[in-house]
């Protein structure tokens, strides 16, 4: 029996009274329920925790068909559709995880009519058969969400989404929404473009989360730094273990860490995906169900987790993209209660990443953008300024520094660096004459330092006129020149081998036209000196 599932409202704030039991939209949601149930397409660029959701279900709660939503993660496709239900939605899925009984039932109801929203994995909708399922009933509109994954040079691609320009070939009259929290201009641009959303009008939302409270914080002993930023800011005003999150980066690290902070009474939990199925849910109910509870884990964690009293978020390794930082940053306070998001990073970091950039597999084109992603975070971590004014500039938006960061709050000691950049910005004039030259920071720094190391003896570089005039600074600090320079876009960091080389901004700093400003860098134990009993 086919079907056309009719316009269960007739207003968008009847359907959302009704079924989300809320008063009122917030920020553009309602222009783009507007925009879309009238049958129009819309790009909607919403942080997360913004309401983005409702901007496609409620327009499929007032058109004829059936809203078909293209969802990559199938975790949070079972929630959505459970919490739909809840609240009387006949809402279903299609994907991988089902039993073909099942997904017989779903495509009968489908075909009769009976589903306000069918949500579906891009791999299951790029299928001949999906496509012509979908072709046999009615659909209300297509809503793309984690349209970011289109974008080939993002964080998080997938090339599934690649296929799904052909859904505006194929039903050129369907409205076609796509949502995302990851924002750049380029990401928005490439959504636009790979999706055919030529005729869509754009919704772009503040980024801002003022409630949130950035901190970042040059990594010394990480373990201790997190105990006591957990010991800190673990507890609300009446005294009570509050929930956070800890990103690291590698699973073993998570367990680690989980493990460290029980044994000084915090109540954490570790979470990554190598860990038992049954074991994940377990930790992730806990976690919603109950307060005070603080998960330690890989970026695994934290996709669809709707729990808005996180009041921490934690990094102890840094992340590789300001868009993965801000995403995992905007799990904190969802409620608009003041939140805080700490980061530790150190040089090592800084090295490792660009060692996994090299070792990745990937053309060079694409080790260009990881390598871009990493260079905008490490100046979000650099900044002498205000860190939100940073991370707002990076999602092209302009604001006043935020009073609520720690640059703000306490600004940073820096100092004078115009002269130090301008020695190692020559020798690296110097060597670019050679050809062929692959020297990377540690070769620089033992010529500034006036080393006879072998390699600076067999290529002749204690000739040269900067050998020894960086003695003033030590390795360490010489490093931090380094890092610094990359983060400020007055270096960069060239080619497989990762050469450094100047920018075009590097002139005006040789020329004197141009000072340099460095953050003043803690005294770093000297490796293996602080060690502990
Ligand atoms: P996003 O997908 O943008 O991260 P969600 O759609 O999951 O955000 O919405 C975040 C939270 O805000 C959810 O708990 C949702 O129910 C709630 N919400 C969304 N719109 C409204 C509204 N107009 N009024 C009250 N709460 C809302
Ligand atoms: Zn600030």
């Amino acid at each position: 029996r086919l079907g056309v599932a009719p316009a269960r409202y007739a207003t968008a704030l009847d359907a959302l009274r009704d079924v989300f039991g809320y008063d009122a939209f917030r920020g553009e949601q309602a222009a783009i329920i507007d925009q879309v149930a009238g049958g129009g397409d819309a790009v909607v660029l919403m942080p997360t925790g913004g309401g983005k959701s409702l901007c496609y279900q409620i327009p499929a709660l007032l058109r004829e068909g059936t809203g078909i939503v293209v969802s990559p993660l199938i975790a949070l496709m079972h929630d959505q559709v459970d919490a739909l239900v809840r609240n009387g939605v006949r809402a279903a899925y299609l994907n991988s995880s089902q039993q073909s009984f099942e997904r017989a039932e779903v495509e009968r109801a489908y075909l009769a009519g009976e589903l306000d929203l069918l949500y579906v994995a891009p791999e299951r909708l790029n299928t001949e058969p999906t496509l012509r399922l979908l072709e046999r009933g009615r659909i209300a509109l297509f809503a793309i969400d984690e349209a970011h994954c289109v974008s080939q040079w993002g964080h998080d691609f997938r090339p599934d989404y690649l296929a799904l320009s052909g859904l505006a070939e194929r039903w050129p009259d369907v409205p076609r929404i796509a949502l995302t929290a990851t924002a750049t201009e380029a990401t928005h641009k490439e959504i636009t473009e790979r999706l055919s959303l030529e005729r869509a009008e754009h919704f772009v939302a503040s980024f801002d989360r003022p409630n949130i409270q950035y901190r970042i914080a040059p990594k010394i002993e990480v373990r201790k730094q997190l105990l006591d930023f957990v010991k800190s800011e673990g507890r609300d005003a009446d005294g009570n273990a509050v929930a956070g999150i800890v990103y690291a980066l590698s699973r073993a690290s998570t367990e680690k860490l989980a493990d460290y902070l029980r044994q000084h009474g915090v109540d954490a939990m570790p979470y990554h995906a190598g860990l038992d199925a049954g074991v994940r849910r377990r930790t992730q109910e806990r976690f919603l169900r109950e307060d005070g509870v603080v998960v330690v884990a890989t970026i695994a964690f934290g996709m669809g987790i709707d729990k808005p009293d996180v009041r921490f978020v934690a990094h102890v390794d840094l992340p590789k993209s300001v868009e993965g930082y801000y995403q995992e940053t905007g799990r904190a306070g969802r409620d608009g209660q003041p939140a805080t998001a700490w980061l530790a990073y150190g040089l090592q970091d800084v090295v490792q990443q660009r060692r996994m950039i090299d070792e990745s597999p990937g053309d060079l084109a694409f080790k260009r953008r990881l390598t871009a992603h990493l260079d905008a975070m490490l100046a979000l971590c650099e900044t002498v300024s205000c860190r939100r004014q940073n991370l707002l500039a990076y999602f092209g938006q302009q604001s006043a520094p935020c009073g609520n960061c720690d640059t703000c709050l306490e600004p940073p000691a820096s100092w004078d660096g115009t002269v130090a950049s301008q020695k190692l910005l020559s020798t690296i004039v110097r060597l670019q004459r050679e050809r062929g030259q692959r020297y990377g920071a540690g070769h620089l720094v033992d010529i500034l330092r006036g080393k006879r190391t072998p390699r600076v003896e067999q290529y002749g570089h204690d000739s040269l006129a900067t050998f020894g005039i960086g003695d003033d600074l030590s390795d360490p600090q010489w490093r931090g020149v380094v890092r610094q320079l990359l983060a400020q876009g007055l270096l960069q960091s060239v080619g497989e081998y990762g050469v450094l080389a100047l920018t075009e901004a590097s002139g005006a700093v040789l020329a004197g036209e141009h000072t340099v400003a460095f953050r003043t860098e803690p005294d770093r134990p000297v490796r293996g000196s602080s060690r502990r009993a």
